[in-house]
């Protein structure tokens, strides 16, 4: 599917909508601008894709709501270039608005079925992203550090294997909590050993789980 001119216009619509909810980040809201959010998703969704919410995709995950992502992202302060690696590739909205935006984006996803779909709908979008078939818990240190990590996915708390994979002066963004409600936290690292957090609202999100799923 590609992108068209109704697509582009009902963009526009959200992009001024997410600007009165408050975001106010030029950088983010030109990257939702220029991505087709109906990519990533399946054609009978076509009319759901640009209206504020979050949206079921393949294995029973969602694609995040488009506030949700315009917060997390301006959370990381993403420059050109940035290293940033992301847990929980699900659709590759996130992926894409990362790499739209200058990122080097590696990105993590333990649904087999779900990698895949992600890997080809990127390419087809013409965004050079590194995905992985794996399990975020371990992050992907070879490719590190990085400048931002940006978890997808409720966790209880931070990992500490992917907080020693973040650069000094680093920030990792995450949904932190319990399944029921978490806290968007914002951890930035200060020094080898010091590390600052900030909550920012609450969402929900579908929860990180261990291990892998093949099919
Ligand atoms: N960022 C996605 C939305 C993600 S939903 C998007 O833009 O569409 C959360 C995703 O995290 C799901 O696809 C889920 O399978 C994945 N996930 C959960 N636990 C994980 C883990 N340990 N490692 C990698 N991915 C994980």
């Amino acid at each position: 599917m590609t992108d068209d001119f109704e697509a582009r216009g009902k963009r526009k619509k959200l992009i001024s909508e997410l600007r009165k909810k408050g975001i106010g980040d030029e950088e983010v809201l030109r990257a939702m601008d220029a991505v087709p959010r109906h990519v990533f998703m399946d054609n009978a969704f076509l009319n759901h894709a640009y209206v504020d919410k979050a949206f079921p995709i393949s294995s029973g995950q969602t694609i995040s709501q488009p506030y949700t992502v315009a917060v997390q992202t301006s959370l990381l302060e993403v420059k050109r270039r940035s290293r940033i690696l992301e847990v929980g590739t699900g659709s590759g909205y996130q992926a894409a608005i990362l790499a739209e935006m200058g990122a080097k984006v590696y990105t993590i996803e333990r649904y087999r079925e779900l990698f895949l779909k992600a890997q080809k709908t990127l390419a087809s979008l013409g965004y050079s992203v590194d995905s992985f078939f794996g399990d975020g818990y371990a992050g992907k240190p070879q490719y590190g550090p990085y400048d931002g990590i940006i978890i997808t996915a409720a966790i209880k708390e931070v990992p500490e294997e992917l907080l020693k994979q973040l650069k000094t002066g680093g920030r990792l963004v995450a949904p932190v909590g319990d399944s029921s409600s978490q806290r968007m936290t914002l951890v930035r690292r200060t020094g080898e050993d010091s590390y600052e957090y900030s909550s920012h609202g609450r969402y929900l999100f579908v929860p990180m789980l261990p291990g892998i799923v093949k099919e």
